[in-house]
């Protein structure tokens, strides 16, 4: 099987998953992008435009998350995009329990991308990927290498539209992430 049917059986995996679908509403979020990606980023769970569409980070902090990927020189086509969560939550964040159910589909399909660099959006992404809290504002703009992988923290983009402030900081750590990007480049090539 290669990447891209990987992730295909994936996402439909997720979308029969009868425990994924209690915790939320609206149309399962399975993730999109290159499956060749060197880079993925995790966001939360799908927010009202995501769960109508089936797409992810479609709605206002996406435009910001997407106009940050182009910035720094990458394609929407490069990249893959992914939430550790597949439905909006009920209400607000997902709870402890649906990140610890998705986990295992979410690992599944870091398992299948195997990118070089992943980009960890909030909190929620962090506890996902890493297993245990990370502190967004002491850590961001930092790169983490845990299980075999690097993985660089920022905030969540819907967290740099609210506080005064964060944008900036996001869009700085976006440089950096630009740069680790370069440098990993220039390694695979010498
Ligand atoms: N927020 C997220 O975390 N993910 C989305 O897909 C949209 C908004």
């Amino acid at each position: 099987m290669n990447k891209r049917e990987e992730l295909s059986k994936i996402a439909r995996e997720i979308e029969a998953c009868d425990e994924c679908r209690e915790q939320g509403s609206g149309r399962a979020v399975t993730g999109e992008g290159n499956p060749d990606a060197a880079v993925m980023f995790v966001g939360e769970a799908p927010g009202k435009e995501e769960a109508k569409t089936g797409r992810p980070f479609v709605g206002r902090s996406g435009r910001l998350l997407r106009s940050l990927i182009r910035e720094i020189g990458l394609t929407e086509d490069e990249v893959f995009i992914t939430n550790p969560v597949y439905y909006l939550p009920k209400r607000g964040t997902p709870s402890r329990e649906s990140i610890r159910h998705s986990r295992a589909h979410f690992m599944k399909q870091l398992g299948a991308v195997d990118p070089e660099i992943v980009v960890l959006l909030g909190s929620v992404a962090g506890l996902a990927a890493l297993g245990s809290p990370v502190a967004i504002t002491k850590q961001h703009g930092s790169f983490v290498h845990h299980e075999g992988r690097t993985y660089f923290i920022s905030f969540h983009p819907s967290a740099a539209l609210r506080f005064p402030g964060t944008k900036e900081l996001f869009e700085e750590d976006f440089k950096k992430l630009k740069a680790l990007i370069r440098a990993e480049a220039q390694r695979h090539e010498s």
